[in-house]
């Protein structure tokens, strides 16, 4: 039985204008939550949300038992490093694999790097160069929604001094118990944590979820040292796939993502709550066109060109490469600095 959840009708999350247009309805792909949501787009700022969404005491409720978070498409993350990550790792990302320098990490020499340049080039190419942060500073890393702890666990193993927060108490006890991570169950808003007390803070697939994006933004802020980087992983509305599916985009997760952001927004927000943009890279993990296809209508499956994406894993990867190297991905991993 599918829930019903009350509804409230919001102003537009990010400049609180009232003047929205309808860009598309769909249903909770999931099934878990009963009847039709609606995206608009603010005419202001040009910011997508959900609107009317989930009363804030009926949230919760929205995420099914099963609604995992390392279910997502980051579950592609690697579970465990090669040998070949760890040479990449060490030589171009400064892991010391072991306790935390005392100073900067010495750069590794000009030899090793030259020698390693293929592996490197391979580890890019399997987008591993979205997935790892590089070693700053102390290394204490803070991980936002760290679920069960799997990519923080890497860090960790890396010589980060690593710690999470999870708001599902289950994921967080497993983190826990199974990986012996420092997990804190509940928000970044009631993370037990001074000021400025980490070089890294890892937001991935989080932003979407929360009611006030400026709000989030700041208290990550506020956690980082000065010049300390800021990693987000987030869908955008404006990519390749999410325009071309529309409403049958797997990755709208109606009603649990309340905010929509096109890519030049999400740009604009982060500059405007204080962080300046490293670089912005594209993650094919996110088109979706395997998992939309599961959920699409009949029509729409019928067709010849999606019904071939979802076939064949060797088109899905040359369309994700392009799209990528377009900038028209509709995930992005943004690296900005306080
Ligand atoms: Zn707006």
């Amino acid at each position: 039985m599918a829930l019903r959840v009350p509804l409230v009708e919001v102003a537009c999350p990010l400049c609180g204008s009232r003047d929205a247009r309808e860009m598309l309805r769909a249903p909770d792909p999931t099934g878990v939550v009963e009847g039709e949501f609606r995206i608009t787009r603010c005419r202001e700022c040009g910011m997508g949300f959900l609107n009317p969404r989930p009363a804030p005491e009926a949230l919760a409720a929205c995420y099914s038992g099963d609604y995992a978070p390392h279910r997502s498409p980051e579950s592609q993350r690697p579970r465990r490093l090669s040998l070949a990550d760890r040479l990449v790792l060490r030589t171009f990302y400064g892991w010391p694999f072991g306790p935390a320098p005392a100073q900067r990490p010495r750069r590794a020499p000009a030899l090793s790097r030259a020698l390693l340049t293929p592996l490197r080039g391979r580890f890019d190419r399997d987008r591993k160069n979205i997935r790892f942060l590089p070693f700053e500073g102390g290394g204490r890393l803070l991980d936002v929604g760290c679920g069960s702890g799997a990519w923080l666990a890497l860090h960790a193993e890396g010589g980060f001094a690593a710690a999470g927060i999870e708001p599902d108490p289950l994921a967080a006890e497993r983190a826990r118990v199974n990986r012996g991570l420092e997990v804190h169950t509940g928000t970044i808003h009631d993370a037990p944590y001074p000021r400025e007390s980490f070089d890294a803070v890892n937001l991935s697939h989080v932003l979407e979820h929360v009611p006030d994006p400026r709000e989030t933004l700041s208290a990550a802020r506020d956690l980082l040292v000065p010049g300390g980087l800021l990693a987000l992983s987030i869908p955008v509305i404006d990519g390749h796939a999410a325009r071309r599916l529309g409403p049958h985009w797997r990755h709208l997760e109606l009603p649990r993502h309340l905010l929509h952001f096109p890519r030049p927004v999400l740009l604009r927000c982060l500059a405007e709550c204080g962080f300046r943009v490293e670089h912005v890279r594209d993650d094919p993990a996110g088109d979706g066109w395997r998992e939309s296809f599961a959920f699409a209508p009949e029509a729409l499956r019928s067709e010849a060109w999606f019904a071939a994406l979802a076939r064949s894993k060797r088109r899905r990867r040359r369309l994700g490469r392009e799209l990528a190297t377009r900038g028209e991905s509709s995930f992005v991993v943004v690296h900005a600095r306080k």
